[in-house]
């Protein structure tokens, strides 16, 4: 049923990161597609192209509306990061640029969302609370905005549709976790993590999901549309180690294995500081709040901890991540001191430890606040940057 890489090719060991060697697997060779910029819609995993390199997923709509000066939003960032990737830093080609093909389909998007929401979005008629708490004015009632949410589930669920097939894909948007079932939040109006997790599992091309959440603030609305799923973890694992040390853990109390009631199929991680957006924070599987300030050694210890002991524990299919920036100490909205090394350090011990598990990797854009569009940019391409190293060290 799972659309996994096949074949026999033992996973090289990452230069970061607790890499541990096992069985990776590669993808059949499928039909070459010609096209400058690949285009592929919502269709079932057979009609994916072979790659030869790693994916990326780009669609123009992602920086399209123009919101007014100052704002800050940088819509104009996805285009920038495509941009500069393509003709800055020439890290990627052309034909390794895969744009989705069709907006999502109304079910698709009712898997998470609720009808009324989704026409209030949909027909500009978004009361003005809600408006308000979404953030873009009176942008959001118009179509061009609603096109460009749509096409940010597209793209994210796209890119998942790669990573399963290849192992690894890369997005140059997405991470709208502070949408919720009903309302929007945060610069997010619909969930494109939330959707695309559901879609995948309702198509049965996965089990479990794991949504690994790092951007700074806590992704509130993933966790309030998938609460109360299973979580065992290991007694006297990592999370008992962490209890100890500067992080708040939740919703684990004691570190001792926990069995909550519900959904047994996504795990939802959120590394966040805990003073950050929201106030009222949901309860993720797991939260771990971090607190104002944390540098490098002790954000990337967290990480390193944690991570193999949910993959260990829970065994996704997938990981869809959401490598929000705005943990960098120069981030506008962020209180943590991360720098640039320390992000780009991060990205690799993420991707490293996934492929090293064979767990295909999903990486999207996530949070990221700086006035200077090309220094913003270059923080969210540390992901791709990662990305592409680990495409090679791990023989994708
Ligand atoms: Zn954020």
């Amino acid at each position: 049923m799972l659309s996994r890489w096949t074949g026999n090719v033992w996973g090289k060991l990452g230069s970061c990161g607790n890499a541990v060697q096992t069985l990776m697997m590669r993808s059949p060779i499928q039909g070459m597609m010609a096209a400058s910029v690949r285009d592929y819609g919502n269709v079932g995993s057979t009609s994916l192209p072979s790659v030869a390199a790693l994916p990326v997923v780009y669609h123009p709509s992602y920086s399209a509306p123009q919101l007014k000066e100052g704002h800050r939003f940088p819509m104009a960032v996805f285009g920038r990061i495509h941009h500069r990737l393509l003709n800055q830093h020439r890290l990627v080609e052309q034909d390794q640029v895969f744009q989705p093909a069709a907006l999502p389909s109304e079910p698709d998007i009712l898997l998470v969302h609720d009808p009324d929401y989704l026409h209030a979005f949909n027909t500009g008629t978004l009361d003005e609370a809600r408006m308000r708490r979404i953030g873009f004015g009176e942008t959001t009632r118009t179509p061009i905005l609603v096109e460009r949410t749509k096409a940010e589930i597209a793209g994210t669920l796209l890119t998942a549709r790669l990573a399963i097939q290849h192992g690894l894909a890369c997005n140059t948007a997405g991470g709208t976790h502070h949408a919720y079932r009903d309302q929007g939040s945060g610069f997010c109006i619909l969930n494109d993590l939330a959707v695309t997790t559901e879609v995948l599992i309702q198509e049965g091309k996965v089990n479990k999901v794991l949504i690994l959440d790092l951007d700074v603030h806590q992704g509130d609305g993933t966790a309030s549309m998938i609460k109360g799923s299973i979580m065992v973890m290991p007694q006297g694992d990592g999370t008992a180690s962490m209890i100890k040390g500067p992080c708040m853990v939740l919703p684990q109390g004691d570190g001792t294995a926990s069995i909550f009631q519900g959904r047994s199929d996504v795990f939802t991680l959120s590394v966040h500081c805990e003073s950050n957006f929201p106030a009222r924070k949901q309860k993720s599987t797991l939260d771990i709040g971090l607190p104002d300030g944390m540098q490098d050694k002790e954000y990337l210890a967290t990480v390193a901890e944690v991570l193999p002991s949910i993959l260990t524990s829970f065994r996704p299919d997938l990981v869809l991540y959401d490598a929000g920036v705005d943990i960098h100490e120069a981030d506008h909205l962020g209180k943590l001191q991360i720098s640039d090394e320390g992000l780009l350090r991060r990205e690799l011990l993420v991707l490293d430890t996934c492929l090293s598990f064979g767990i295909p990797i999903a990486g999207n854009i996530g949070g990221g606040y700086d006035s200077d569009l090309d220094v913003l940019a270059d923080r969210h391409i540390c992901l791709h940057r990662a990305a592409l190293r680990m495409w090679r060290e791990h023989g994708l």
